[in-house]
């Protein structure tokens, strides 16, 4: 089979005008950046506003295997089967950090014949966006240093300073430095760190931020660290806010892309999925409602933080309704949850499945709490068997959930029609009930009580006396009100990765609670949450090159 970058390579793009033209777009609302790369104007939601929504989507997945489970291929292809059956959809997915593509995972848009193009700038520099957040962030880091430095009138605490550098890049040696050394001229030596530049506040602000006014009123609320009589101190008082919104005027408007088979796409921001909620843009979200029937969209890591946080953050923020929830399963993640090592997923193993679907019974049962109608996609891969294939139908259906067979990666929209007919009936005849799983309202402790109980199916949660100090000092601001964003390892339902298939009686340990005051939702930490990944022994990057005819090889 070709690789990733070989299928991309022989796809013939359409000009992006032309997809825009599927979507009712006037070549007056794009900004080209290139042929096949638009921006779309600020103008057009005035134009649209006023439409009726499309029926909006969501792909999500059981706890995966450590190599990912294909959300991003599905949500891919299954906008490409919509096409095929003749419906008018869209796709909106986040925008793929550099970090992961020279790292590890790879690439994040999509793969095999489920991909979205041009992948290499996708993956790569795309509209420069990532660039303008780590520009904007890293202005208000400058800001902070030069406050110290010109006399400090804030009285900021150096040492409790909790904004932080960012890089777009996998760069462990950067997790912790000093910086202002060298003498009076050079800053005030202060501890720092740097984080990925998706991991950063203003990732998550851009993507929840209704518009320039509102994004200027969340960067303005941003805490950059505490007095030393403890009070915060916003990036409004440094009164870099204004400068910061200019740096990021282009990168709020979404971008416009297509499939390998023309579908549009919608690419726009990329939170991570555990500091960050883990969600494309709400502007691009609503706009991609107004724009199609079908609206197709991905939230990152497995249903239990990534459906959650899209419920509970992203659609409460937004009010947006969600129609339909595609749970992906591969057989080889639900053999994953049954116990099988990685290294032995390849070979049948039904026992190990049954065992392993009742992590997917789990996040059914989740989905269903929500209120929302769900249909479970199995993800194809080469080595399941024809008996494996039947026994998760089997189980799916005495559930009463619908599924589909899908084989998006090898067979592209073909691979997905199946899929594409049963969203269809599932939207035309389940109406959603959605409603978030706690009331924002509700005490921090009661939220994440909530939130374990209901969806990890955990017992009790138990707060580090450092967790029980921050969630003090978040209601001594009155900064409490909000949904909270929960980080926890994406391969287990409880906070121990570990423990698969569908633990019970487990507690979870919250170590740390921050507060994300600009995007507007406290952050519980459960484990080591990474917010700067470092590279594996031999990264991605060491098999990606460039020739002198402008052919890329290694990028998957
Ligand atoms: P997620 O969005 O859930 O992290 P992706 O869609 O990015 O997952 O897929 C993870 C990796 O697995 C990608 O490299 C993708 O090309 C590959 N992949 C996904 N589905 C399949 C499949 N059915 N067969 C083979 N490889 C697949
Ligand atoms: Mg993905």
């Amino acid at each position: 089979m070709l690789t990733d970058i070989q299928i991309a390579q022989g796809c013939k793009m359409l000009h992006i005008k032309k997809i825009a033209e599927k979507l009712g777009i006037a070549e007056e609302d794009l900004e080209y950046y290139g042929n096949y790369k638009a921006k779309l104007s600020e103008g057009l939601w005035d134009k649209v506003k006023d439409r009726k929504d499309g029926r909006l989507v969501l792909v999500t997945a059981i706890n995966p295997t450590p190599a990912g489970e294909g959300k991003t291929t599905t949500t891919v292809g299954l906008g490409q089967a919509m096409s095929k059956i003749g419906k008018n959809a869209v796709i909106a997915l986040r925008e793929p950090s550099l970090g992961p593509v020279m790292g590890i995972k790879g690439g994040a848009a999509g793969g095999g014949y489920a991909q979205v193009v041009p992948m290499e700038d996708i993956n790569l520099h795309f509209t420069g966006d990532m660039h303008a957040i780590t520009a904007a962030n890293n202005l208000l880091s400058a800001a902070i240093d030069n406050h110290l430095q010109q006399g400090n009138s804030l009285n900021l605490d150096p040492r409790q300073i909790v904004w932080k550098r960012c890089m777009d890049m996998n760069d462990r040696a950067l997790r912790n430095v000093i910086v202002g050394l060298g003498g009076k001229m050079n800053g005030m030596p202060r501890e720092d760190g740097f984080n990925i530049t998706v991991a950063s506040e203003i990732m998550a602000i851009l993507c929840l931020a209704s518009d320039i006014t509102d994004l200027k009123q969340r960067l303005g609320r941003v805490i950059t660290g505490y007095t030393f009589t403890g009070q915060p101190v916003t990036a409004s008082q440094l009164k870099v806010d204004g400068a910061m919104t200019l740096l990021l005027k282009d990168a709020i408007k979404p971008n416009l892309v297509q499939t390998l088979e023309g579908t549009p796409a919608i690419m726009h921001g990329g939170p991570f999925a555990n500091i960050a909620h883990g969600c494309n843009s709400v502007t691009a979200t609503k706009l991609a409602l107004k724009l199609a029937d079908y609206v197709i969209t991905e939230a990152g890591f497995g249903a239990d933080l990534g459906a959650e946080k899209f419920f509970d953050i992203k659609c409460r923020f937004a009010s947006l309704k969600p129609d339909a929830v595609v749970l992906v399963a591969t057989i080889r993640a639900l053999k994953y949850n049954g116990g099988i090592k990685k290294e032995n997923l390849k070979e049948e193993n039904l026992p190990a499945l049954a065992l392993g679907f009742a992590n997917a019974e789990k996040h059914i049962e989740n989905l269903k709490q929500f209120g929302v109608p769900v249909l479970v996609a199995i993800n194809h891969f080469e080595t399941d068997t024809d008996a494996e294939i039947q026994l998760v139908r089997e189980r799916c259906t005495a559930l009463g959930v619908k599924v589909a067979f899908s084989d998006v990666f090898l067979n592209g929209g073909q691979g997905g029609v199946e899929l594409a007919e049963k969203l269809v009936e599932v939207t035309d005849s389940t109406v959603s009930n959605f409603a978030p799983i706690y009331d924002s309202e509700l005490p921090i402790k009661e939220k994440i009580k909530a939130i374990v109980t209901k969806i990890y199916g955990g017992n009790a949660v138990i707060y580090t006396a450092a967790a029980e100090k921050s969630i003090v000092k978040i209601e001594e601001m009155g900064l409490d009100k909000m949904p909270v964003c929960m980080a926890k390892t994406q391969y287990s339902l409880s906070d121990n990765p570990l423990l698969l298939g569908r633990p019970s009686g487990f507690d979870v340990t919250v170590r740390e609670v921050r507060i994300s005051a600009g995007a507007g939702f406290i952050v519980a930490l459960t484990g080591d949450i990474m917010t700067m990944p470092g590279l594996p022994k031999v990264p991605a990057a060491e098999k990606i090159d460039i020739n002198e005819n402008g052919v890329i090889t290694g990028l998957f």
